[in-house]
């Protein structure tokens, strides 16, 4: 088996798992159970993994993953310009540190 994915955001674990499988790649997740209950544990015990099974599908799921995470998803750290008064942000910026507009598309 390998790993082709970790996430903290279970949902985002599933969702890809649910993609990979549905393009015949055969998957397992690990501690998908961990973030119910777990309080007591440290968090790096217990973050949702997504693996393949298969070695040879292990390239493509990892292609298909990258595909799926890409910026418009919000869930890569990205610079971004403001909307509204076109200034550069930084990537850990969730709103403009001019104007105070949100930052657009991070779906949350
Ligand atoms: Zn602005």
């Amino acid at each position: 088996m390998i790993k082709v994915f970790e996430d903290f955001d279970i949902t985002l674990v599933g969702h890809y798992q649910s993609v990979l499988e549905s393009n015949d790649i055969a998957t397992f997740m690990k501690n998908q159970f961990g973030t119910s209950g777990a309080g007591e544990l440290p968090f790096v015990e217990v973050i949702p993994q997504l693996w393949v099974l298969n070695e040879a599908d292990a390239g493509r799921a990892i292609a298909l993953i990258k595909e799926l995470s890409d910026p418009e998803s919000g869930e890569q750290a990205q610079a971004w310009v403001c909307p509204k008064c076109g200034e550069p942000q930084e990537a850990a910026f969730t709103h403009c540190w001019k104007c105070s507009s949100p930052r657009p598309g991070n779906g949350s």
